[in-house]
């Protein structure tokens, strides 16, 4: 996929959705983890750079790991199962850890679960067990932090376009995104954000081409 603009290279002010000054900006390459602590009011923007590209994400208080993101309390609290502008990011106590307050997709999803070696295998044969998986960049990257297999909880789909049918039953579809779609959300608490830009490629999650995005956090100057 190509773009007339070269989102990587754009000058993060610019790409970020809110204004203020530029605290971090990384490349999430393909099929990489990233972490950082959103500091209370700071912005984070992250830019599917070349569309269609599932950014797995899961948020824990930076001071207390045991507060942990809750697709649960999130749902219950805002009575949707999509996530999108106005969105609260809840802890397991419904207590905010972040906001989302701009989106140019529409609707995320957090139902969907993120891919391991293990799901993979299950569902698309044991010939893709050797395949890099989600669960392990959460592991790769939360071991820098202290976390292990056991605080990982149900995560946020970012970008990704999980359907739910008047039956109840889920799909994983092709995309809402495209390249440069953008949304970003505002720290309520100093939040641990981790993220894994999902390596899937046996469903149309990532369009079967998992590629690079970008995070900015902005401070509001003030
Ligand atoms: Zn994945």
């Amino acid at each position: 996929m190509t773009t007339t603009i070269d989102l990587t290279a754009a000058p993060a002010a610019d790409l970020a959705l809110a204004d203020g000054t530029v605290v971090d900006d990384a490349i999430v390459g393909e099929r990489g983890p990233w972490s950082g602590v959103v500091a209370a009011g700071d912005i984070l923007t992250i830019v599917d750079l070349h569309g269609n590209q599932a950014v797995d994400t899961l948020f824990y208080g930076a001071a207390d790991h045991a507060k942990r993101y809750s697709a649960q309390a999130t749902i219950a609290a805002q009575g949707n199962i999509f996530l999108t502008t106005g969105t609260v990011i809840r802890d397991q106590e419904s207590e905010p850890l972040m906001t989302i307050v701009a989106d140019e997709v529409g609707n995320h999803d957090t139902v969907g679960g993120a891919c391991s070696q293990e799901s993979n295998t299950l569902r698309y044969g044991h010939h893709t067990r050797h395949q890099h998986a989600c669960v392990e960049n959460f592991l790769i990257e939360g071991s820098r932090h202290g976390l292990g297999k056991a605080d990982l909880v149900g995560n946020v789909n970012f970008f990704m376009n999980v359907p739910v049918d008047p039956d109840g039953s889920l799909g994983i579809v092709d995309g809402l995104s495209a390249p440069g779609k953008r949304l970003a959300l505002r720290a309520e608490v100093d939040t641990l954000v981790l993220i894994s830009n999902c390596p899937q490629i046996n469903n149309p999650c990532n369009g079967f081409d998992p590629t690079a995005v970008r995070v900015i956090v902005t401070r509001p100057v003030v």
